[in-house]
């Protein structure tokens, strides 16, 4: 072996880099939890780019410790108690170590012996979880990378399940469609398309004032998706949505799809984890009559990205969905084993997500999800209480996950420049750094959105926030008369 590969490949070489390397993690997160530096040191894309091409053009360094110093700095910090901006975890620093194992191993798992220890996790790990959302003894599913993905994998399961002619391989002759509510994720309007379904094809169903699902809209919206000509196979729940957090009538959902014989997908990426706390548990009631469940654990299972589960009340229907012939990679192309995931999931490799899970579940135990939940749930609720009280802030929606939407209105400014007022506050603390949060837009308004997604952020940490958005406010209104 050349000299280079053989020192590249060194086991002492790695230890000791190893070393190195969690020293520097271990001093990042303590100063990231400690919140001394704000979460993110905002630099414009051609500046940051213009940094690492400077950097590229350096000679190697055979200590990588440059690089990752780097690389640390000129990054968001997840465990910053003052990010609540997207809905991304802050990694449980337990599942970093597992990523660098599994990383080293990095077994495929599209073939059985190609992740022995990691399709035998997720087939324990998604049947454990569809158990925990009552989808009854029959359930399974698999794992797969992200939220997206997942979804799109159960939408076409659910059209080889119910469209009315072989899509996958005659394709399509029908003109077929889901329902869906319109505040739900720009992946299934993505999905839809990739599917072919076209805009005809994605049925938004309009929400109430909590921004649920109108589900009494369902039987009119299908009875006019038929009478234009189309043939509707599936829909929608989400559990809950992205920009509000709010959580549709699942139960509602689950008798239609039943007395009308449509699939019955719940997008659960953010919120099915509410099936693990006695208390949240209400907000999931009737996910357990879903034909198919999308679980993202790097939302709200502390996972760090990509490690979702598509789980389905028939397991033996996930063998439906990619109805494909790969003689090379395995024995029996058609035969319906588990333990062989490029079977069931749209990736060939595949990483060994399931070890992370199940590393945190034996080291913690549930308790750990639940407690999480349940802290994270029941601080959106304070701090809603919170701007409950301010008179220049108001809220959109009562929260019902760990999401909220809010602004400030001031006391004189006028009612036409309040959205563009909210996102100058946005994009001056974007780049202020002191606090990291998005926005989003609610039927035409725009609205300052936190997802409280790191368990050290306290109800103090989001009293500052609202300070310093007042503040900002007050500035720029007394900078552009608002
Ligand atoms: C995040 C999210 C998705 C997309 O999941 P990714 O893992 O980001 O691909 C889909 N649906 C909902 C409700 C989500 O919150």
């Amino acid at each position: 072996m050349s000299p280079l590969l053989t020192s590249a490949y060194s086991p002492d070489t790695f230890r000791q880099q190893g070393h190195a390397l969690i020293d520097l993690l271990a001093d990042f997160l303590a100063d990231a939890q400690a919140g001394n530096q704000p979460p993110l040191h905002y630099r414009e894309p051609d500046d940051e780019l213009a940094f690492w091409q400077r950097d590229f053009e350096q000679p190697t360094n055979p200590d990588p410790a440059a690089v990752w110093k780097n690389l640390l700095t000129h990054s968001i910090q997840l465990h910053n108690p003052r990010f609540m901006g997207h809905q991304v975890s802050a990694p449980l620093p337990l599942s970093a170590l597992t990523s660098a194992l599994t990383s080293l191993l990095n077994n495929g798992q599209a073939v059985y012996e190609m992740g022995m220890a990691g399709n035998a996790l997720e087939r324990l790990l998604t049947r454990w979880l569809a158990g925990r959302l009552g989808l009854g003894p029959e359930a399974g599913g698999l794992m797969t990378s992200g939220g997206t993905l997942a979804n799109l994998t159960a939408l076409l399961t659910a059209r080889a399940l119910k469209a009315p002619t072989d899509v996958w391989a005659d394709g399509s002759t029908d003109r077929l469609a889901i329902m869906v509510s319109e505040e739900a994720h720009y992946y299934v309007d993505r999905a839809a398309r990739i599917m072919g379904l076209g805009s005809a094809g994605i049925i938004k169903i309009p929400t109430n004032d909590r921004f649920q699902m109108q589900t009494a809209l369902l039987g009119p919206y299908l009875k006019q998706a038929q009478a234009d000509g189309l043939t509707v196979f599936a829909v929608i729940g989400s559990a809950c949505s992205t920009s509000t957090g709010s959580y549709d009538a699942l139960t509602a959902i689950a008798d239609f799809c039943e007395q009308h014989n449509l699939w019955f997908h719940a997008d659960g990426a953010h919120g099915a984890v509410a099936a693990l706390s006695d208390t949240y548990r209400p907000l999931v009631r009737g996910i357990d009559r879903a034909d198919s469940v999308v679980v993202d654990f790097h939302k709200m299972m502390m996972m760090p990205a990509l490690v979702t589960a598509v789980l389905y009340r028939r397991d033996a229907d996930a063998f439906r969905t990619f109805q494909q012939k790969a003689q090379y990679l395995w024995a029996d192309a058609s035969s319906p084993d588990w333990f062989n995931s490029g079977k069931r999931a749209f990736e060939c490799t595949k990483l060994m997500m399931s070890a992370k899970v199940y590393t945190a579940l034996k080291t913690y135990g549930e308790a750990l999800f639940t407690e999480y939940v349940e802290a994270q749930y029941g601080l959106a609720r304070q701090f809603a209480e919170h701007i409950a009280g301010q008179t220049d802030f108001e809220i959109a929606v009562q929260p019902e996950s760990n999401i909220v939407c809010f602004r400030y209105i001031g006391a004189t400014v006028s009612p036409d420049r309040i959205n563009e007022l909210n996102s100058a506050i946005r994009q001056a603390m974007l780049t202020d750094g002191q606090f990291y949060i998005v926005q989003t837009s609610l039927r035409g308004h725009t609205w300052l959105r936190v997802s409280i997604m790191n368990p050290l952020t306290t109800l103090d940490h989001l009293k500052q926030l609202l300070d310093a958005v007042r503040q900002l406010g007050i500035g720029l209104i007394r900078q552009y008369g608002m």
